[in-house]
């Protein structure tokens, strides 16, 4: 009763998002309980073993759907579809994995979403690999009275002494969760008596079964006992009609998500894998999309299943079905897109805003797979409205236009002027901007203004992680501006210093000019990288 408790609540206060899980981008966060927010791959391992447990400890049905939940559609997109690389956060709403630091929109600093094969995601590292062992594990359970449970439902085979202590085996085909049919084929060397338990997953309202060709009544319950005598080359058909459904999170801004039986589904993004190099043998990857990701859908309120068509690919349930080109099923839907809905500066996906969202777009026809096919993916999706309770998305402040000599790639130059103050400089938990690998260089960072206008001072909080990294704040700095006409750069004529305190903003000023663009030039301190965590420009 308490772990039921726990986990209501839990789901309640930061799981108001579908897969199955919380947003806990290292700890659960008040505000921070978007679908947007990532959930770390230790976390999908540890639930599901921990539903795994409770399964055997209470044989509550409850706790195998939650498994699966999380077995199915959000634990596969935490690897590469070769098993070989992982990412520390996977997020139901997740449209790009770069290595740029979010914080502090996602808790965690630095490279929380590219998929690498080596240790910068520490504990996940260990136990990812537990994940389908332990799954595979509790497939099958012994029950009272010498039987056996079908627990979860994967192709597999069990061999366990029943009954009288009689072996069997029984050899279970299936492609679930992508179809409904599973299978079982008994062998054994001589007839035995024993109770064969079947769950009956809560989505299912109604299963079928057939022994031997014998239809067998209609199931409701969460389990079904068949004690009887079983004989070498017996045959059982359980039959889990899938139905779509749709399911609306009130708490999390009236976002909709689609269901098919286990499975949960996703917009199908166009992913483009694109190698870093670490210098080592097996490759790391960032994942950007190549199609757009900004639709709401459009779903009849009345009858919110007939919004979509269920359609088979085509493709075989292979040896790794959870990828977008082996995806076996889909779903097509009807949806608009969002214009105002955008990627942040730092390259997370905009949080999303109250549904119903107005749209003036044309309406499109798309596609949606199984959620743990889908490394790039929608999955909270807004809702299409045009009643008078339609809202318009809140476009997010226009991102400022920086550039710079150089940035190291798991830093952001977009951090240099995000608005998040730190709390020193060598505060880990915000984004930061930085030359990073650069040492003792010559560079630059230049911001070009939204209009042209008269400035009069610069500030500029200094990255500087003595005790740990190799960053310092610059050995000097100079500002310089263009106006609008264009023309070379020119220094300001400044009328205070130009500081190099740590844990503050250095302001300097100068005689006010019209610019149009600004840069900071700095001399980086020899042997030292450096970089900038807040900069801003005044009258
Ligand atoms: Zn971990």
């Amino acid at each position: 009763a308490a772990a039921a408790r726990n986990y209501d609540e839990v789901r309640a206060r930061y799981g108001q998002v579908p897969g199955g899980m919380y947003g806990a981008d290292e700890n659960c966060r008040e505000g921070f309980d978007g679908p947007r927010q990532g959930t770390e791959t230790c976390s999908f391992v540890e639930i599901m073993h921990s539903h795994e447990i409770l399964l055997r400890v209470s044989g509550d049905c409850l706790w195998a759907d939650r498994c699966e939940e999380v077995a199915f559609n959000s634990f596969p997109p935490s690897l590469t579809p070769d098993l070989k690389g992982l990412h520390y956060l996977t997020c139901p709403n997740q449209i790009q994995c770069d290595r740029a630091n979010k914080a502090p929109m996602i808790e965690n600093g630095g490279d929380m979403m590219s998929y690498s094969p080596y240790e910068q995601y520490r504990c996940c590292q260990h136990n990812v690999a537990f994940g389908w062992p332990y799954f595979a594990e509790h497939l099958w359970m012994a029950t009272p009275g010498n039987g056996l449970a079908a627990a979860m439902y994967a192709p597999s085979k069990v061999t366990a002494k029943v009954g009288d202590g009689t072996t069997v085996t029984i050899d279970e085909k299936t492609d679930y969760p992508f179809d409904g049919v599973i299978e079982f084929t008994f062998s054994m060397a001589r007839s035995v008596r024993f109770p064969l338990t079947l769950r009956i997953p809560g989505w299912c309202k109604l299963a079928y079964v057939n022994i031997n060709g014998s239809a067998q009544e209609p199931v409701s319950s969460r389990w079904v006992v068949y004690d009887r005598k079983w004989s070498d080359g017996d045959k059982l058909r359980l039959e889990l009609p899938m139905e779509i459904s749709t399911q609306v999170w009130t708490k999390n801004r009236s976002s909709v998500s689609v269901h098919r039986g286990p499975l949960t589904y996703s917009l199908k993004i166009g992913e483009k894998w694109q190698e870093y190099d670490n210098g080592r043998p097996w490759a790391a990857y960032e994942v950007f999309p190549t199609t757009p990701w900004n639709y709401g859908l459009i779903i009849d309120s009345r009858d919110p299943a007939a919004s979509f068509e269920f359609s088979r690919t085509g493709v075989r349930v292979g040896q790794q079905p959870f990828r977008p080109e082996a995806a076996p099923i889909m779903l097509k839907a009807k949806g608009k897109r969002i214009p105002e809905w955008q990627q942040e500066s730092n390259g997370l996906i905009g949080e999303i805003q109250e549904s119903p969202v107005r749209s003036d777009q044309p309406v499109e026809a798309i596609t949606l797979i199984p959620m743990g096919c889908a490394r790039l993916r929608i999955t909270a999706f807004p809702r299409i409205g045009d009643g008078p309770d339609a809202k318009t998305w809140q476009k997010l402040p226009p991102k400022p236009a920086l550039a710079a000599s150089h940035c190291n790639p798991v830093d952001s130059i977009q951090a240099a002027a995000d608005g998040v103050v730190p709390k020193n400089s060598a505060d880990l938990f915000v984004g930061r901007f930085t030359w990073w690998p650069h040492r003792g260089t010559s560079e630059w960072i230049e911001w070009a203004l939204n209009e042209p206008r008269t400035i009069g001072s610069c500030e500029v909080y200094w990255f500087d992680d003595s005790g740990v990294g190799s960053c310092r704040v610059p050995k000097s700095w100079t500002v310089e501006y263009r106006p609008k006409a264009g023309g070379p750069w020119t220094a300001v004529k400044n009328t205070s210093p130009y500081g190099v305190e740590k844990d503050g903003f250095n302001k300097v000023t100068f005689e006010p000019v019209d610019a149009a663009r600004v840069r900071i030039r700095v001399e980086l301190q020899p042997e030292f990288s450096g970089g900038i965590m807040e900069w801003r420009i005044g009258e």
